[in-house]
């Protein structure tokens, strides 16, 4: 790999190395992360790069579109297919630029939106006050119950009635239970708001058919497609026929200039690999590693937010421990295992500091590891807890960190 970049700039050359090493050596837990296939990552390292394709396939402000055109017609129809969707389109740069162009689609500057909080498991895009949708939009939020830490959709009803959004937003980045669409469709509709449901958190589990899709219930969806979905950075929005023209005009020329070519193409891949037989059953094994991370955390004291998972993902409340997100995330990573600090709802401490860490699986998962290594990583840091004021214990974890990365091997043949 880098033979070339090796020959023209060292410098760089020496980062993409470190950062293999980086991957290869540690438990990867964010939740948002993952490892892509070499297919798509040499999609994304293509020639494509090189192609400027404003517009749409066979309606394109350049000329010389004829290959990219091919290979944006693949990756919507693919992804149309994988989700089910009368619509798609693939050319979002982020999760971020998607929920942008499907707001300005349906909503002018000022209009109200409601989204979950935050600092409840909901995210920056979904009308958080130093974000453009918090920036242009009257944004309101609505939050998680004290007692249960889910969604309580009669709250979230009577809310929806006074606050009469003209949009309603569903989706998360640090939510680990199911959503219920049906009852997001029925508020939506008796306020008369669109819907939008923006799951880039759970895409693979979507695609993998280990969650119920949002699809059949919603005007709009969103995405991102580098998450549990396992493909290129970027994002991707799905929509009825309906809401399409809007999306797409938003989409360019209103947000986005000149779609990123080889992503779009890498999109394609990524879809594809969805539909296999091995993405149904890694989509199913994301789950059950969660869940018996999970289990074997709180049987050692763990409190997880909510009680448990139902996806890819636990919020993890350190506070009874003594420590706090930021003391945790800092001691994990010293142990070799990467996650982020994060927010638990209610949380006392500032989003600087946090009670509570984020722990993931899905790169985990497609490194091979299943419920063995699961508890294992839960009696890792456990006993990382435990020790935390001891040096040479905290470096002997690491070692078994290390250990379980190196039985699981990352790229093998990536040199
Ligand atoms: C990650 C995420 C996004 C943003 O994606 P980017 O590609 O980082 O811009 C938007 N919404 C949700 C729910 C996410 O989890």
């Amino acid at each position: 790999m880098y033979d070339e970049v090796r020959k023209t700039d060292p410098e760089i050359a020496a980062i993409l190395d470190a950062e293999l090493g980086r991957q290869r050596s540690q438990l990867e837990m964010i939740a948002s992360e993952n490892f892509t296939s070499r297919a798509v990552m040499e999609t994304m390292g293509s020639t494509l790069t090189n192609k400027y394709a404003e517009g749409y396939p066979k309606k394109r402000y350049y000329g010389g579109c004829i290959h990219v055109d091919e290979a944006e017609m693949l990756a919507k129809r693919r992804a149309m297919a994988l989700f089910g969707a009368e619509r798609a389109n693939v050319q979002p740069h982020s999760g971020s630029t998607a929920n942008m162009t499907a707001y300005l689609a349906f909503l002018k500057p000022g209009d109200k939106i409601l989204g979950l909080s935050l600092s409840h498991g909901g995210h920056l895009t979904h009308g958080h006050p130093v974000n453009f949708s918090g920036l242009l939009f009257e944004a309101k939020h609505y939050e998680v119950s004290p007692e249960t830490e889910t969604i309580d959709y009669d709250k979230l009803r009577d809310q929806a009635l006074i606050e009469r959004p003209k949009m309603l937003v569903g989706g998360a980045s640090a939510y680990p239970r199911f959503w219920d669409y049906e009852k997001l469709r029925s508020i939506a509709d008796e306020i008369d708001a669109i819907l939008l449901f923006d799951m880039a958190h759970i895409a693979g589990l979507v695609a993998g058919g280990v969650h119920a899709s949002p699809v059949p219930f919603c005007d709009v969806v969103t995405s991102t497609t580098h998450k549990t979905l396992r493909g290129p950075r970027g994002g991707l929005i799905l929509s009825t026929k309906e809401k399409f023209k809007a999306i797409n005009k938003m989409n360019f020329p209103g947000v986005q200039g000149g779609p990123l070519m080889h992503v779009v193409a890498a999109k394609a891949v990524c879809f594809q690999e969805c539909m296999t037989d091995e993405f149904k059953q890694y989509a199913k094994d994301m789950v059950a590693n969660a869940s018996v991370l999970g289990d074997a955390l709180m049987e050692r004291g763990f409190h997880l937010v909510s009680g448990g998972t139902d996806n890819h993902l636990l919020l993890v409340n350190v506070s009874n421990k003594g420590l706090t997100g930021k003391s945790m995330e800092e001691l994990l990573e010293h142990v070799g295992i990467t996650c982020n600090k994060n927010t638990v709802p209610f949380d006392k401490e500032s989003p600087f500091v946090t009670s509570g860490v984020r722990l993931g699986t899905p790169a985990l998962t497609t490194r091979g590891m299943g419920p063995d290594e699961m508890k294992k990583i839960a009696d890792i840091i456990d006993r990382a807890v435990q020790n935390m004021e001891n040096q040479d214990a905290l470096d002997a974890l690491r070692g078994e960190a290390e250990e379980l990365c190196k039985a699981f091997p990352l790229y093998p043949g990536m040199k």
